[in-house]
């Protein structure tokens, strides 16, 4: 079985959010894809951070009607920052052999990997989907930031748009639309008291709306 990971601070989680996630589920037929919200961002020191359950709820509640997309509290019943490391070896070890992950990350996620804990033992365990994100203010491409950051050593297949390395996992690049949806448009707007609808599942904005969240 081949199963996703997506990893976020979903505060909250959006349409961009499950819209790519959708896509890719189908562009590389992923039984499953796991949605699992961090405690403690270890990047994000976020002024306007909604409590870890209310992310999760909100996370939990819009995938509930949807199949094969589920909400992964794993990262919430750790103590201390949360380590996407960690995750990938916790799913492993659950899941044994006959899964392979993989891990989605949007573009700008991607490009802010070499300041995570162990990030080469990363690129190392699992493969990595890259999702193409709006306005992410980078200019790097995706070939010159590996061979600068990670390793020299990949090949760019351009026929499965996959980055190949002898010792380290593939990168898939997918092409996905890109949304323009983020989770400070959606924090923004609640604070300006603008409407957020269309733009995040409904349990979202019940929950916002309900726990007060962003004001
Ligand atoms: P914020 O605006 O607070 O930085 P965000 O919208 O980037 O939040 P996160 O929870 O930080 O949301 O994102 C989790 C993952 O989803 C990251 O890998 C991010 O790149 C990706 N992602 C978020 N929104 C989109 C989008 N619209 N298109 C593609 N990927 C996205």
């Amino acid at each position: 079985m081949e199963a996703g990971l997506f990893g976020g601070t979903f505060n909250p989680i959006h349409n961009g959010h499950i819209r790519v996630a959708s896509h890719v589920k189908q562009q590389y037929n992923l039984s499953k894809i796991f949605f699992f919200p961090s405690a403690t961002p270890p990047h994000k020191t976020n002024t306007n951070l909604a409590p870890a359950r209310d992310r999760y709820a909100m996370v939990e509640q819009s995938l509930a009607d949807m199949n094969g997309f589920y909400a992964s509290d794993i990262e919430l019943s750790r103590t201390g920052p949360s380590y996407t490391i960690d995750t990938i070896h916790a799913f492993e070890k659950q899941y044994g052999p006959n899964v392979r992950f993989f891990l989605l990350m949007g573009s700008d996620a991607f490009f802010d990997t070499p300041s995570w804990k162990k990030y080469k033992a990363i690129f190392l365990a699992v493969s990595i989907i890259v999702m193409p994100r709006c306005a992410n203010g980078q200019n790097l491409t995706i070939a010159s930031f590996l061979d600068e950051h990670i390793s020299k050593g990949y090949t760019w297949n351009k026929e499965k748009k996959q980055f190949t390395h002898d010792r380290l996992q593939s990168i898939y690049i997918c092409h996905a639309p890109k949304i323009d949806i983020s989770s400070t448009m959606i924090r923004n707007r609640v604070e300006k008291n603008l409407s957020i609808k269309g733009l995040v599942p409904s349990p979202v904005e019940e929950i916002i709306s309900k726990r007060n969240l962003y004001l």
